[in-house]
């Protein structure tokens, strides 16, 4: 019998190559006049020439970095307050899409993003600037989810707040074609990541549970194929397709034990969100493995669990990620088992992982 669940998804999503193109028809339907555009530095010199064609762009801020830190968001907080806006776009990965999500919730409040960020004031959903996302990556699912991740100094934050949902999403896989080899595996893990532990997240809800499905499904097919070649605009299609849905699985259900670890991967050991989740993922496939993952595996065509887990060990190896304690140096063991323990996603584990059981998984990967 299926339990009672309720379903929202509040953003409008626009999807498919050249989309970009519609990017002021989006800003007129919200309203917008004055914009503040944040990006990473690869998207720089379109952000310049876009500024020239777009009159409503005031303002650019294209400093955002991996892992982006709360001083760019008080950058972008601010450009927004010089320039009146009223929007806010994202371009570029998870980490210009949240630092925008940010900014936009701070900028028409009183206070400073540190703020927020300590939780001495709190967010507030009725008063934003509307943000459209657009996303360069395919992986976070960040324009789909109200969660911005920053970090503030060795600190990485996840904060979830309805303030951080953004108003449209603009998904043009175009964007992502020039996106390297490296991180085109990286990101896309990380979509696997959010398709399976929306799924097998304790809160998992029948409607996110048939996007993860074919999120998965669009990943096995496809990843490989964009990593190979960065021009296969079908293959970077079905991974924009499977990011998106990978978000929309996570955003009610929440991520669980590959997220929990990836925390302090990426905070003690510096690997990028995606590899971070990806080091656990195959370990966890493991763990986590029962009869509704076994389900998920029929439904894209693999025999089981196992097959599931090898292909994910095998995508790790192809682009280079590291998956082994020993690719990371100097590790504390106990440390690290301690704070992937403590990480409050970890309750939405489908097997309840204390810190013995975690030691047992890394210990596997030594
Ligand atoms: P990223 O945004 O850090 O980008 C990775 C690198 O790729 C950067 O150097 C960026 O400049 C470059 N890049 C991006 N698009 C490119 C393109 N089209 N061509 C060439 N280079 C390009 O990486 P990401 O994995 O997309 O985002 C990771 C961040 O998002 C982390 O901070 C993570 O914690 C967060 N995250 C947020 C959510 C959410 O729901 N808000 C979900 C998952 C992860």
């Amino acid at each position: 019998m299926t339990s009672e669940f309720i379903y929202a998804q509040p953003v409008k999503i626009f999807f498919g190559q050249g989309e970009f193109q519609k990017l002021g028809a989006v800003l007129d339907e919200l309203g917008v006049t004055r914009a503040v555009l944040c990006c990473g530095r690869h998207f720089a010199p379109q952000a310049s020439l876009l500024m020239e064609k777009e009159p409503r762009i005031a303002a650019v801020f294209t400093e955002v970095e991996q892992n982006p830190q709360l001083s760019g968001i008080t950058e972008t907080t601010r450009l927004c307050r010089v320039h009146a806006a009223d929007g806010v776009i994202g371009i570029g990965g998870g980490s210009s899409l949240d630092t925008a999500k940010f900014a936009a919730a701070v900028a028409p409040n009183p206070g400073e993003p540190i703020d927020y960020y300590e939780g001495k004031r709190p967010l507030n959903a009725q008063n934003r600037l509307p943000v459209v996302a657009v996303p360069t990556t395919a992986g976070t699912g960040s324009e789909v989810t109200q969660v911005s991740v920053v970090s503030h100094g060795t600190e990485k934050k996840t904060i979830n707040n309805p303030a951080f949902m953004p108003a449209a999403a603009i998904v043009d896989p175009l964007l992502s074609a020039s996106v390297p080899p490296r991180t085109t595996m990286n990101t896309g893990l990380d979509a696997m990541a959010h398709a399976l532990e929306g799924y097998w997240s304790r809160n998992h809800q029948p409607i996110p549970d048939l996007m993860a499905i074919e999120a998965v499904r669009l990943i096995l097919g496809n990843l490989e194929r964009a990593y190979r070649d960065g021009g296969d605009l079908e293959a970077r299609s079905s991974m924009a397709l499977a990011a998106l849905l990978g978000g929309l699985s996570f955003a009610l259900p929440k991520t669980a034990a590959s997220h929990a670890c990836s925390y302090p991967l990426s905070e003690d050991y510096h690997l990028p969100h995606g590899e971070a989740c990806a080091f656990t993922l195959d370990s966890l496939v493991k763990i986590n493995a029962d009869e509704r993952l076994e389900h998920l595996c029929h439904a894209v065509g693999l025999k089981d669990t196992d097959e599931l887990a090898a292909r994910i060990r095998a995508l790790k190896a192809l682009g280079g990620l590291r998956s082994r304690l020993s690719d990371l140096g100097d590790v504390d063991l106990a440390k690290l088992c301690r704070d992937c323990a403590a990480h409050p996603l970890m309750k939405n584990n489908p097997v309840s992982l204390d810190e013995e059981a975690l030691r047992e998984m890394f210990e596997a990967l030594a």
